[in-house]
């Protein structure tokens, strides 16, 4: 396990608790991590949650699934 790895760890935690965290990039420290989720299709209480740096293009993804309690809010 790298470095790295440990840190996206750290970071995967942050951002699976709280989409709009403002995380700063584990590679560069250079710029705050954009966040982002796509849905599966085939699993509606599924979804990935995307992580990217925009200053040195470092990217991560988190498998997410919803809890039985939890409640979808959508604002669209
Ligand atoms: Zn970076």
């Amino acid at each position: 396990m790298s470095d790295h790895w440990k840190a996206w760890v750290e970071v995967g935690q942050a951002i699976a608790a709280d989409a709009k965290a403002q995380v700063t990039c584990p590679v560069c420290a250079g710029a705050t991590l954009e966040v982002w989720d796509v849905p599966w299709e085939v699993e509606p209480k599924r979804w990935e949650r995307h992580m990217k740096c925009p200053a040195c293009g470092a990217y991560n993804s988190l498998r997410m699934k919803a809890e039985p309690s939890a409640q979808v809010t959508s604002t669209a």
